[in-house]
């Protein structure tokens, strides 16, 4: 795998949720009411046993509370730091209904799990090799759940990944005060000290090897695709410089260096959670003046409302009900002319400006499904999503998928589960018990 530069714009950012101390981490698991049939296990998508594992913390067995994490979610560290919490496990936590802080569980899990890496403890050995293998497409969380697995189960397992390092949107896309890429690319490589999971990197399938040449070259197929490139709107002006889609130039400014020293002030457009990280991304590298630019309400936006509340308290403003209708500016981008729209999204005939030298567009991207479904006979697709039923198999035998190619746009978390479930489905299909 290519090193990552250490000069990255990403390590201007401070963790958002720093790290326990030792002393800290006590204090709060000693809080935990270790609740039997725990509501925060049942909203886990991975279903960690987390009265399990703060427990361990509690009496000072930090190895064996990772240990508990891991057995669940190999991808534990990443997802202590990624998780919507506040509607996953933390949001059900008993204490909510007590009006008692709830647990801050994802913070537990990144203090055991962040221990266990450090030291390079192991827990997990490959299986008795089965002579089976599985390629898997996609180096992302799906892709890294689901090898893990197949090799504790003694699969051999080659993940072929187009970019140049693994981790899939945890190393190119999500909020360095979140998750910074080389905290991921650490978690790819302790996934990986499981052995002899084949990796191919820089090789991009259905374009450098051929669908059904992956298929003859192993006996079962799983599929982490994730999503594609940014969508863009077409919109009078959107090639003027200074107009990027979001995750491309999240992915830059991740691995790379990004130049936005100049930028008076930018617009985000779109109203989802990508939208709303490149709003606190712009306003978080020192733009003073950031717009969300949304075509419908508040109310409407699909992006977290505890992420949108962060955005304001950091300096966010926004523009319900409107729509660019032309970037304006000589070269580069100066303003957006956006059409006022109605309760139903339908223009009112009023227009407003927005002064803006930087524009992230974030409206969505591409999804993968109809352009794999149409290369593979048996293999279905709907509204560009991968079609799987309840174990992850798609209707080509011996072909699985899982992550954002087939739930459409989840979670981190969501994708190792279904990574996992895979695992285990692709297991039962080769003849394991
Ligand atoms: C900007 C952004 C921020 C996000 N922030 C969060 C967050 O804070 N918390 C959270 O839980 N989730 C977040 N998400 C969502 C989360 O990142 C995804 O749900 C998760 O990464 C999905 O995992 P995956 O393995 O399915 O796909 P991906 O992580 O997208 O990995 C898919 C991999 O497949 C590779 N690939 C695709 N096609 C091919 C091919 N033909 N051949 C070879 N390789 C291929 C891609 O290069 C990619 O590396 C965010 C998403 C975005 C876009
Ligand atoms: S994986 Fe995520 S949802 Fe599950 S317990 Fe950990 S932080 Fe909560």
């Amino acid at each position: 795998m290519k090193e990552l530069p250490r000069q990255r714009t990403e390590t201007l950012f401070t963790d958002r949720k720093g790290a326990y101390t030792r002393q800290q981490a006590l204090v709060e698991a000693h809080r935990c009411l270790f609740c039997e049939d725990a509501p925060c296990t049942r909203a886990c998508p991975t279903h960690i046993d987390i009265a399990g594992f703060i427990r361990k913390i509690a009496t000072g067995n930090l190895r064996g509370s990772a240990g508990t994490i891991f057995e669940s979610n190999i991808l534990g560290r990443s997802c202590a730091r990624t998780c919507p919490v506040e509607v996953l496990c933390v949001g059900d936590c008993v204490y909510n209904e007590l009006g008692v802080p709830p647990i801050q569980i994802g913070k537990l899990q990144r203090h055991a799990t962040d221990a266990a890496i450090e030291a390079e403890w192991s827990y997990f050995e490959a299986g008795a090799p089965t002579g089976r293998s599985v390629g898997l497409v996609g180096g992302g969380p799906a892709s890294l759940a689901c090898a893990h697995e197949l090799r504790r189960l003694g699969h051999a397992a080659t993940i072929y990944e187009r970019h140049e390092r693994l981790g899939g949107l945890n190393t190119h896309g999500v909020a360095p005060y979140k998750l910074k890429a080389d905290i991921a690319v650490e978690e790819v490589d302790w996934v990986l000290s499981i052995g002899e999971i084949d990796v191919r990197t820089g090789v991009e399938v259905g374009k450098d090897l051929g669908w059904e040449e992956l298929e003859s070259a192993h006996d079962a197929v799983f599929l982490g695709v994730g999503l594609g490139a940014d969508h863009r709107l077409s919109t009078p002006g959107e090639d003027l410089e200074g107009i990027v889609g979001a995750v491309d130039w999240i992915e830059r400014m991740k691995t790379g260096q990004v130049d936005v020293s100049e930028v008076r002030s930018a617009a985000v457009i779109g109203g989802g959670n990508t939208a709303i990280d490149g709003v606190r991304e712009l306003l978080g590298l020192g733009i003073e003046r950031v717009t969300l630019i949304y075509r419908g309400d508040d109310s409407g936006r699909s992006g977290y409302d505890h992420e949108w509340d962060r955005a304001k308290r950091e300096g966010a403003s926004a523009l319900w009900r409107a729509v660019p209708v032309e970037y304006e500016g000589t070269g580069r981008v100066e303003r957006i002319r956006c059409a006022r729209l109605d309760g139903d999204k339908r223009p009112t005939g009023e227009e407003i400006t927005v002064d803006a030298d930087f524009v992230l567009l974030a409206v969505g991207q591409a999804k993968l499904g109809d352009a794999i479904a149409a290369a593979l006979s048996g293999v279905e697709s709907e509204g560009g999503r991968l079609v799987v039923d309840e174990s992850g198999a798609l209707g080509r035998p011996g072909w699985f998928a899982g992550g954002d190619a087939s739930n459409g746009a989840k979670e981190v978390v969501n994708a190792v589960a279904e990574g996992k479930r895979a695992a285990r489905a692709i297991h039962e299909h080769l003849g394991g018990a």
